[in-house]
């Protein structure tokens, strides 16, 4: 079984760099690296290697490997860098992105803070990146988001991975100057994904790309559902 899934694994991975979609050999090995199937719900496990959102109960999904190969290539994470993700669902991003931050190289000590709204996510993600060794290099924090995490602010990176209407404004100002945030803004229908540069003098460039769909993000400086 397990032999199956690195299989498909690599399936998957190899086709998103034929497409395109994965640049950097550092995505590559992180998505290579990090098992899918130990993210997922049990029952969904034989479809891990989909390239689709699966649920992971209480209306939230995981989000589509393509989905996540694009906004961690965007966001360009670096080793020892400090990042926020806000959504942390299964944990699967997260793992990601502290596989390239942290896992590579720990005497650079880079981190993941990743903070959740739905406390038994986060029970469910800290399961998942303690079962697959990430558990050192993230953090799961329980709280409401869109106000950030003023502890240990400001960040190199912020990923946001759930729907905003606008760019909560303590997301802007935990960013440091250099830093790279990449959100997805729009309505609950469609979102475009942007990214949000802040320069070393602290100005504020915004790109759009894609389009793209994710659950609300839902709070004070999100939706207020
Ligand atoms: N990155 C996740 C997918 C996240 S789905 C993964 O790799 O699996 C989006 C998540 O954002 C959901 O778990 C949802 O509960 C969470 N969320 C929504 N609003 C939030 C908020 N204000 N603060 C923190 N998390 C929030």
């Amino acid at each position: 079984m397990r032999k199956r899934y690195e299989y498909e694994r690599r399936r998957l991975i190899e086709n998103l760099v034929l497409e395109g979609v994965i640049r950097s050999e550092k995505v590559r090995d992180a998505m290579l690296n990090v098992p899918r199937e130990e993210f997922v719900l049990e029952e969904y496990r034989k479809w891990a290697y989909l390239d689709q959102p699966l649920p992971i109960g209480y209306g939230q999904t995981i989000s589509a490997p393509h989905m996540v190969a694009l906004m961690t290539e965007k966001l360009d994470p670096e080793p020892g860098d400090i990042v926020l993700e806000i959504g942390t669902g299964s944990g699967y991003q997260a793992a990601v992105l502290a596989e390239i931050v942290a896992k590579r190289d720990p005497s650079r000590r880079g981190h993941v803070y990743s903070v959740e709204r739905i406390p038994e996510l986060a029970f469910f993600a800290r399961k998942n990146l303690e079962k697959t060794g990430y558990i050192d290099y993230v953090t799961v924090v329980v709280s409401d988001g869109t106000k950030g995490y003023p502890d240990k602010a400001p960040y190199d990176r912020i990923i946001v991975t759930a729907a905003a209407p606008d760019i909560p404004k303590p997301l802007i100002e935990q960013l440091k100057p250099g830093g790279v945030m990449v959100i997805p803004v729009g309505d609950l229908g469609v979102q475009r994904l942007l990214i949000v540069r802040k320069s070393v003098n602290g100005e504020v460039h915004v790109l759009e790309d894609t389009y793209c769909l994710f659950v609300p993000l839902v709070g004070e400086y999100g939706w207020r559902l």
